[in-house]
């Protein structure tokens, strides 16, 4: 089932999510979150970005280099990140018609709980590193265009105001 994603305005994108007390909690919704991603050419999507108040997100095998498919991270956690800092555009199913470049690390240590229940510790890099941070940010309240140099935030002032007044309830 496709969800209806929430938007830039809607007080769920601001919130802190709470842990996720077991993973069989999320098992339910986890077929239809990786579905709508893919409805509207996500390659990742929070929980709260479907109306759901769980610690979780899942990422598309397209962001991963290795072969590894769909891949869902529950009360995911950063431990480390590394010094070097890359620049990408990024865009958001929350945001629509807003891209922007943003600067992250490029490789983070992280820590999370997967699909089985099972707590797992891995590095992520490039755009799975990325799509990871983005995501992790998401679970916190924040948007990527938090993130943007303040220059570029006046410049799509504008457009989030409009986005924010159409979607606050
Ligand atoms: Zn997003």
């Amino acid at each position: 089932m496709i969800l209806p994603i929430r938007i830039y305005g809607d007080p769920i994108l601001r919130e802190k999510l709470p842990l996720v007390a077991s993973h069989k909690e999320v098992l339910p919704v986890i077929q239809d979150m990786i579905e709508t991603m893919y409805d509207d050419d996500g390659i990742g999507l929070s929980a709260n970005q479907a109306g759901y108040h769980y610690r979780f997100f899942v990422i598309g095998e397209n962001a991963f280099q290795d072969g590894r498919p769909d891949s869902v991270f529950i009360n995911p956690e950063l431990l480390e990140v590394s010094e070097d800092i890359w620049e990408y555009e990024e865009g958001c199913l929350s945001v629509p018609g807003i891209r922007e470049k943003v600067y992250r690390p490029r490789t983070i240590r992280v820590r999370y709980t997967d699909v089985g229940g099972k707590e797992q510790e891995e590095e992520f890099s490039n755009l799975a590193g990325r799509v990871f941070q983005h995501e992790l940010d998401h679970l916190n309240g924040i948007f990527f265009v938090d993130r943007i140099s303040p220059i570029r935030r006046i410049l799509n002032k504008k457009k989030l105001k409009a986005l924010a007044e159409k979607h606050t309830k």
